[in-house]
This record gives structure tokens, sequence and C-alpha cells, in this order.
């Protein structure tokens, strides 16, 4: 965890969109209205604790771009949430919303708290508070947050409550993710990891024509590091709908290894027993399984690896022992630039965070746009709205690396970054 405070992740963020911006020639007055975050709000708040005391907690909210429609992203509590962090994944959300082609700029938000420290009641006093304090910048039609690490749908239902509250009347508009209940969407909660998965075939299908991949698909091996929403659910759509064979999983905790695969019923079972933080993956071993470390489910011999924990998990120090051919990545920014020059000149085929992870901001608007109209669509349309965005654009992005001869990242950011250079161009420098 050292290495994650060393590495600014914007700066990162940033030489990978330069590297694009170089090769697709672009404008440099562009780049700079580009790569710079439209705003940047911090707020220090206090909250009262069980036992009496008032904790001050810092959080943030930045809105990177909003040329393409209202800024979108997620928010996340975690105890290293940082200003530099918010504004790299800020970055991350425009692109991600440009590449699949939904009407959104990008944005990011975080509290810097360990929620599992929090007991029931101070998790929602810091929620509402925390909202309440930016509310200042956010609206239906102006920054829609979401769920992110250790924020999820009964989080989502006390944000909409207390805007709403605020504002005095029901906005199911204000945040995405929010339980079936009370105006969220059905397919939201799965939409990430299944969209990973929508990616891995992808990937499977697209070496395959390329000639690079003799497999058939029972004897393709997956390995997941993370088994919160989104690993859960790539592991679970992936046992569900495909004849992968799910080798390894893992979580904080450490993690398991079934060389003859994990069935769908055990990820079910799984998903069952570690629901809302009762307990960890290794709290919950089971016959037959092999633990193994969070390190060696990152170097572990198979086809393909989803990283879908937190960021900066692959860098320079370990990028030369990691054996997978495929690199599909669920969290965002998982593997550092130089982590990405020694796997690309390896030849691992890396499916960039912001084009893989991007089911959930498509599920998102889709929710988004169900509330604003108030009428809610069916879990197999949304299913299949979602695969459709979801191939549509790796198979945009497939193109764009066979144009310009360029990896899958560098080309899912000239698409991304085309979108939003014209739309910048064509609404003009205000004033
Ligand atoms: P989550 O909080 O539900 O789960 C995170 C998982 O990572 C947990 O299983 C946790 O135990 C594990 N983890 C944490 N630290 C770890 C470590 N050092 N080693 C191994 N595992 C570790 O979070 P999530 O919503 O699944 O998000 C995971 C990643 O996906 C983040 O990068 C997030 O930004 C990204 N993402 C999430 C969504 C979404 O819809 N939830 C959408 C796009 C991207």
């Amino acid at each position: 965890m050292e290495e994650t405070k060393k590495i600014s992740l914007f700066d990162n963020a940033v030489k990978q969109f330069d590297r694009a911006a170089h090769i697709m020639e672009l404008d440099r007055n562009i780049r700079e209205v580009l790569i710079k975050p439209k705003r940047e709000l911090t707020v220090n708040f206090p909250v009262c604790m069980d036992d009496g005391t008032v904790k001050v907690f810092t959080g943030y909210r930045v809105q990177h771009n909003v040329s393409r429609g209202p800024a979108k992203g997620g928010i996340r509590y975690h105890p290293n949430v940082n200003l530099d962090e918010v504004r790299a994944l800020a970055f991350w959300m425009t692109w991600k919303s440009a590449v699949v082609d939904i009407p959104y700029g990008g944005a990011k938000g975080g509290v810097t708290v360990d929620p599992l420290k929090l007991s029931d009641s101070e998790l929602e006093k810091l929620s509402r508070r925390f909202f309440s304090e930016i509310q200042i910048i956010i609206g239906e039609e102006k920054d829609i947050p979401a769920p992110d690490v250790n924020t999820d749908g009964q989080i989502m239902a006390w944000w909409m409550d207390t805007y709403s509250m605020n504002i005095g009347h029901t906005t199911l508009g204000i945040v995405t993710g929010k339980p079936l209940e009370i105006g969220g969407s059905e397919g939201r909660t799965e939409a990430t990891g299944r969209g990973v998965n929508i990616c891995i075939q992808e990937a499977v299908k697209y070496l395959r024509d390329k000639g690079k991949l003799n497999k058939k698909d029972e004897e393709i091996t997956v390995a997941i590091q993370g088994f919160g929403n989104v690993g859960s659910y790539l592991a679970l759509t992936l046992t569900e709908e495909t004849d992968y064979k799910l080798v390894a999983i893992s979580d904080y905790s450490g993690g398991f290894y079934k060389e003859s695969g994990f069935t769908a019923e055990e990820i079910r079972r799984l998903m069952e027993r570690t629901r809302g933080r009762k307990a960890l993956l290794l709290d919950v071993n089971e016959e037959g399984y092999k633990e193994i470390t969070n390190e060696d489910v990152i170097t572990l011999d198979v086809d393909v690896l989803s990283p879908c924990a937190l960021e900066n998990v692959i860098t320079e120090d370990n990028a030369d022992q990691v054996k997978a051919k495929m690199i599909v990545e669920g969290a965002n920014g998982p593997l550092t630039p130089e982590a990405d020059d020694i796997l690309l000149s390896k030849n691992v085929f890396i499916v960039p965070d912001f084009l893989a992870n991007a089911g959930g901001v498509t599920v998102s608007y889709f929710e988004w746009v169900q509330g604003l109209q108030w009428n809610f669509w069916e879990l197999e349309d949304i299913r299949k709205a979602l695969h459709k965005k979801m191939k549509n654009a790796f198979c945009d992005v497939a193109k764009t690396v066979e144009k310009y001869e360029v990896d899958m990242r560098t080309a899912a950011y000239i698409r991304a970054i085309e979108r939003v250079a014209n739309a910048t161009k064509l609404r003009g420098i205000y004033p």
C-alpha cells in the first residue's frame, strides 16, 4: 500500500492522455482545456460520533469536463482518498462517458474515511452531511453522483433523500445506483461487472480473429482481483454466461484458487456471505479451495487477469512477473504507465479501465433517463441496451487500434478525445 501513496494518479492519467494527444496531433489550445479540471471543491465537515465527540472529515467533488453533458461520477469512502486521486478519477470519467458515447462529462468525489470503523448511524450522518456540503455544485442537470468503492445503494438512498429534503421535493435524477424501491434501475448493481465480462468476451473474439488466440472457451482461464461490486458481478456473469474457467478470486483479505474453476452457484454463495462487508473472502473458506495471496493472483499463469480492486496494483515492480495474456481492467487505474509499457512489450492485450468498466456509467445513464421521466424499463431491455453500447464501444476502439497502429488504451483515448474536442470546438470558448 506504500506504493499507492507515492504515485500521482493524476500525473499518470495525463501521461496516458498525452500519448494519445501526440499521436492524433491534438491542438495545443484544446489540450490545455481538456486536461484541467473545470471545478474542484474541498469540504471539511463535522460529524457527531456515537460517543459524543465531534470529528471533522474531509471530502472532495471534482468536475473535470462538462462539454458533452452534465458531470457524472461516483463517490468513494476510503482512508487513502485525496484530491490528486479524485482529480484523476474525474478525468477518467470524462473519457469513459465519451468512449461509450453517452451524453455526460466527468466528475468524481470522495471522503477520506475508513467506513468499516463507523457505526451505521455515524455512516448515515457522515453521508447526509457530506452530500449537503457538496449540494452547492451538484444537481440532476449539473452533476450526478453514483456509488464507488465502499458506497452502496443504501448510501445512494440517503444522498437522494438528503438532497430531496433540502430542496423540498423528491429528485430521482440527483444520484444513480439507488435501490429499486426508490427510483433505481434494474440491472444497475451488476452493470459494471457485466460490462467487464462483455469486454472479456469481445477481447477473446478479437484475438481469435487476429489468430493470436487458439483456445476453446472452456480452456480459457480467468483470475479476478477484488470481490466487491465489480469483481463479484464479473465473477457471477462470467460463470453464469460463459464457458471460461474462473480459477482465482481475491479480496482485501487474500484469495482462493480452484483449478477446476468456480461454479456460478459457488460465486452466488460467496457473494451472499460477504455482502455488506459481513465477512471477507477468507472468513468463508470452503473445502477444495487453495488459499493464495493477492500478489499470487496478479502473477498467476492465466489467460485473462481482471484487476477489480484499487489503483496502482501492477507497477514496474511486479509487471515483469505478470503471466496473463490479457488484462481487462475492472478497477480504475490498476496499471501505472510504466507497468503498461512493460506489459505491452510482452504483447499483453490490455483493455483499459475507462472502456472495460464503462458498464456502470452506461446503466447509470439509463437510470437517470428513467428517473427524469418517472418511467421504468424491464431488466432484459437494459441488459440488451448495455450489451449493444459495450460491444459498439469495444469494436470502435478496436478499429481505432488498426487505424493508428496503437494499443487499446491509446486508441480508447483517441476516440474519447475526438468526441470531447469536437464538442468543445463546436461550443466555442465562452465568451
Ligand atoms: P467495492 O468497495 O465494492 O469492492 C472493492 C473490492 O476490492 C473489495 O472486495 C475489497 O476487499 C477489494 N480490495 C481492496 N483493497 C484490496 C487489495 N489491496 N487487494 C485486493 N483486493 C482489495 O468497490 P467496487 O465498486 O467494486 O470498485 C472497485 C474498482 O472498480 C474501483 O477502482 C472503482 O473505482 C472501480 N469502478 C467501480 C464501479 C462501480 O459501479 N462500482 C464502476 C466503475 C469503476
